[in-house]
């Protein structure tokens, strides 16, 4: 039978509160009174507020004695209660022997060491710098030593490699401990608490942590004592080191984070000098590596440098950040207000380095953070700017610069730039005209510049700045630093947000973009507005819906009885990716690869082709202003064999994707290979067949034909490379294509009507008389242009037609890539020789057919070897539908939901339980 208890606890904090609580429930324990610490400032110590809500007196002390006496009044506020029991989880305030022997049952307390080892006020941090290999906690009887009376109980746990201070106490010493308090004053109740002496053997009494001497790191000592120093005041107070600058000034910081580390340095590492340590510790892409006196190395993830807390790998870009010096008052006044938004949501006491997740913030208190600031300071804010900035400070300047700027849009960056303006189709255009590299446009090592050659009247338009082997590098290692950092904060939901929002800014840019794909390409206006802006815009709004829906799959496999197995997949961005694009659709390109990319999760850098880099440097100013975080996206225009080819060579990139000719993409598909083994995925040339049988809707089939071959004047990967024209309607079709022809208007392309701009650059306009000409030599038939449209400026090719072409001539299985519309005929009787001699070329990119025979079309789909099949209609692509060729015309596909998979890899996960 229980003795009834009448108990006072003497205690502070949540561990007391949870003690209480827990006491509550107990029929025989009635708490008498609670005796904690003074408030501080307006907010009350947790006991307190807990035992007033259960109606229990409640004593506040500064403390309970003076110069080793007992003061009177407190001890006669002690003993106004009556307690039979003192219970003490946690006390911090020395307690005089009239208390502690005050109560009739005597006093227990908790300790959270196995005693006697560990005495003393840190004992949990001594248990890890000791390397212990078990935790535990005591109940003892409270006596007058400093944790020496007898024992009551004990419980024990293993110390794991990964625990620390705060997980060890979150998950063991503090749960169980509650817990443990309960059964102690069971005992007490029923008079089964043992009290069993502590031997001196073993006993120790350790120094106190608290305080400042004792917290520096000593880095004279193996790698596992300093890694187990470090644990032991991870997360509070953190170990001290001297960070010695070259310049020497000395900066203490603190070290979180540790593990031991047995991989070695890695290639890219930097040296910082610590003080105490011979050799530099080594800032490298996961963490400070440090050497110890055994040769071995620890990791430290974490420093905290003043009141900011940050990534150790980050150090070296951390100071070049320049903190905001100069508060105006009244964003001191909002620092001020913002402080009392956390300190409601968090109930806790809000510093420089609070972190707001560490705090125990959940997803609604984001939302509620980013009303709450909304409300106050009308700027507009999203979820995913706080778990970019969740410390506290952090925090603070990003809201102070989006104030400052009108906009909470810009990361915490005031976009600069070297550009130009462009003063075309009634509109000034900022144009910036360097590399776009970790969320900057910066200059080109040794400012090495590109030409930009205007199409439509051969003129100079700007200089672009053009990419090294070295700008690549920078390039790569902050799309690394961002995919192994601040991307990974960003849900995939939240990203498919910013993908819309991108696409949204795109949108309310086309004109411009369009505008400057059209004075940069030679694309028609009207066209660049439709499909290489519209297009890209769709690509960005439908891969951006992906983002949260890319999932594995649940596979039955055969159990390994009598157990059972769950193996499930998981779809995973691959990393860095490096894109290369070609110049005739220079957005769209862009954006069907990127896209793709960057809704799979991974972090990227392009390479637009170099004569023509200027919309994907305005779309890198949209990625901006839409939110993306630095080094997410990098644009760095340049040379194929300079740029280019340090991204198929770099090991960081991860996969390639790859648009541009067939002899390029071998040459990249070998050096993806031999740099890394990269995934890459080919998008190449084409001489995309097309069929016109007699049966055919001959209007559709010209206007089809026609735009089959000129359509974005011939610069199109899925352009019909050869017409097979059936012989009886051939001399027909051809009649009319030359009757459409000879209307067709060609001039400027910003000119709205026009239908036909210039070609891209000279190499490719010289090629093209080239083609003609050996087309001419073999013996086809030139029936239309083949050479420079007379009397205009600029690369305007006369959109041109050959017939009467044979199957060994060149011009009949090389591609053009211009207006080069060639034509063979074709008995009707034999459709199998016609499909022969469609198949009859190493390319496989598109292919399409004109009948009104449903058999004919059918088995044209059935037997053609192409990626795309276009049945009554040509060039018909949408973002849904996959694309991307068979046989030399590459592999991989971009567009639909195939793309993502290039941008993708399986993790296949079996459990057996
Ligand atoms: P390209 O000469 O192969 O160039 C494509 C891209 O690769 C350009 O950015 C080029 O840089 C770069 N490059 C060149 N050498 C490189 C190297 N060693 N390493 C890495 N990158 C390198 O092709 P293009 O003349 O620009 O484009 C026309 C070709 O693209 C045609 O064959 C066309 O059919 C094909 N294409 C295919 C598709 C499709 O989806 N299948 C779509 C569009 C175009 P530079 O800017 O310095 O040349």
């Amino acid at each position: 039978m229980a003795t009834n208890l009448r108990v006072a606890i003497i205690g502070q904090s949540n561990f007391a509160a949870d003690v209480l609580e827990l006491l509550l429930e107990r029929p025989h324990v009635q708490v008498v009174g609670v005796f904690t610490i003074p408030d501080k400032g307006s907010r009350e110590d947790i006991l307190a507020s807990t035992a007033a809500s259960q109606g229990i007196p409640v004593f506040k002390f500064a403390s309970w004695r003076r110069k080793g006496v007992a003061l009177p009044e407190v001890l006669e506020q002690y003993r106004s209660v009556g307690a039979t029991l003192n219970v003490l989880p946690y006390c911090s305030q020395f307690i005089p022997m009239e208390v502690i022997d005050g109560a009739a049952l005597g006093s227990i307390c908790y300790h959270p060491s196995i005693l006697p080892l560990h005495r003393g006020a840190s004992a949990i941090s001594w248990t890890l710098i000791e390397g212990d290999e078990v935790a535990g906690f005591s109940i003892f009887w409270a006596d007058d030593g400093l944790d020496t009376g007898p024992l009551l109980l004990q419980r024990q746990c293993n110390v794991e490699p990964t625990d620390t201070l705060d997980s060890i106490y979150k998950r063991f010493l503090y749960p169980e401990g509650v817990k443990a308090m309960g059964v102690a004053v069971d005992m007490v109740a029923n008079g089964t608490a043992p009290k069993i002496t502590q031997t001196e053997v073993g006993a120790s009494y350790d120094a106190a942590m608290f305080k400042a001497e004792n917290q520096l790191l000593n880095l004279q000592q193996s790698a596992a004592r300093i890694w187990q120093f470090v644990r032991g005041l991870d997360s509070v107070p953190g170990a001290i080191a001297v960070v010695q600058h070259a310049d020497g000034v000395e900066e203490q910081v603190r070290f979180f984070g540790a593990h031991l580390y047995s991989a070695g340095p890695l290639k890219s590492c930097k040296p910082l000098q610590l003080q105490g340590l011979a050799k530099p510790a080594w800032v490298h892409d996961s963490g400070l590596l440090i050497e110890g006196s055994d040769g071995a190395f620890v990791n430290i993830r974490r420093i905290k440098r003043g009141s900011k807390m940050i990534n150790a790998c980050d150090w070296f870009k951390q100071a070049q950040h320049k903190p905001i010096t100069d508060f105006s008052e009244d964003e001191l006044a909002k620092r001020q207000l913002l402080s009392g938004i956390w300190q409601a949501i968090l109930k806790q006491p809000i510093e420089a380095s609070t972190d707001f997740f560490a705090a125990g913030a959940g997803s609604m208190d984001v939302v509620r953070l980013v009303e709450e600031v909304k409300e106050a300071f009308d700027v507009p804010l999203e979820n995913e700017q706080v778990f970019m900035a969740p410390v506290f400070e952090e925090f603070f300047e990003l809201l102070v610069l989006s104030l400052r700027q009108g906009s909470g849009l810009t990361g915490g960056q005031q976009l600069e730039y070297e550009g130009f303006t462009l003063n075309a189709n009634k509109r000034q255009i900022r144009v910036p005209t360097q590399l776009f590299i970790n969320g900057q446009f910066v200059p080109a090592q040794g400012n090495k510049t590109l030409d930009i050659v205007n199409p439509s009247d051969e003129q100079l338009l700007c200089q672009v700045s053009c990419a090294s082997a070295q700008d690549v590098d920078k390039a790569v290692q902050s799309a690394h630093d961002a995919f192994y950092g601040a991307w990974r904060q960003v849900s995939p939901r939240q990203r498919g947000l910013l993908m819309l929002r991108l696409a949204e800014l795109m949108e309310q840019h086309k004109e411009e973009l369009a505008t400057i794909e059209s004075v940069d390409s030679g694309a028609v206006y009207t066209l660049a507005l439709k499909t290489h802006i519209g297009m890209s815009i769709d690509a960005w709004r439908y891969f951006g819906g992906w983002c949260d829906k890319i999932q594995g799959s649940t596979i039955p496999v055969n159990p390994a009885r009598p157990n059972n197995v769950l193996t499930f997949t998981r779809k995973e961005p691959i990393g860095v990716c490096g894109l290369v694009t070609p110049w005739n659709y220079p957005l769209m390109m862009l954006s069907w690869k990127m896209a793709a990319c960057i809704a799979a999760g991974n972090t990227c850098l392009i390479k637009p082709a170099q004569t023509c880099p200027l919309t994907a440097l305005k779309f890198a100013e949209l990625t901006v202003k839409a939110g993306f975080p630095p080094g997410v996206i990098n644009v760095l225009p340049g040379q194929g064999s300079v740029a280019g080819q340090a991204i198929a060579d770099h090991t960081l990139v991860r996969k390639l994707g790859f648009t541009g000719s067939t002899p390029i993409g071998q040459h990249i598909m070998k050096s993806c290979a031999d740099s890394n083994l990269k995934k890459c995925s080919l998008e190449l040339g084409g001489k995309s067949p097309l069929i016109i049988f007699a049966d055919c809707d001959l209007d559709k089939a010209v206007k089809h034909g026609m735009s089959s071959v000129f359509f974005n004047k011939g610069e199109n990967c899925i352009a019909a490379g050869r017409l097979f024209v059936e012989d009886r309607i051939h001399d027909e079709f051809v009649r009319r294509v030359l009757k459409d022809l000879r209307t067709m208007a060609i001039g400027d392309p910003l000119n709205r009507s026009t239908a036909h701009g210039p070609q891209n650059h000279k190499a490719h306009f010289d090629k093209l008389l080239e083609f003609c000409e050996r087309g001419v030599k073999e013996g086809a038939t030139l029936v239309y242009g083949g050479c420079r449209v007379p009397n205009m400026k600029g690369y305007f090719f006369t959109p041109t037609v050959f017939t009467d072409v044979q199957d060994h001539m060149f011009i009949a299985h090389e591609e053009s890539f211009g207006p080069i519309m060639i034509i063979s005929k074709f008995n009707g009787s034999d459709i199998d020789s016609v499909m022969q001699r469609a198949n009859r070329t190493e390319y496989g990119l598109a292919s399409g057919v004109f009948t009104k025979d449903i058999s004919k079309a059918l088995n044209f789909a059935d037997r053609i070897e192409a990626g795309t099949v276009f049945v009554n209609v040509y060039n018909k692509t949408d973002v849904a539908a996959p694309f991307g060729g068979f046989k030399q015309s590459g592999f991989g596909k971009d567009l639909g939901q195939e793309a993502l998979n290039e941008y993708l890899k399986t993790k296949c996960v079996t459990i057996e339980y």
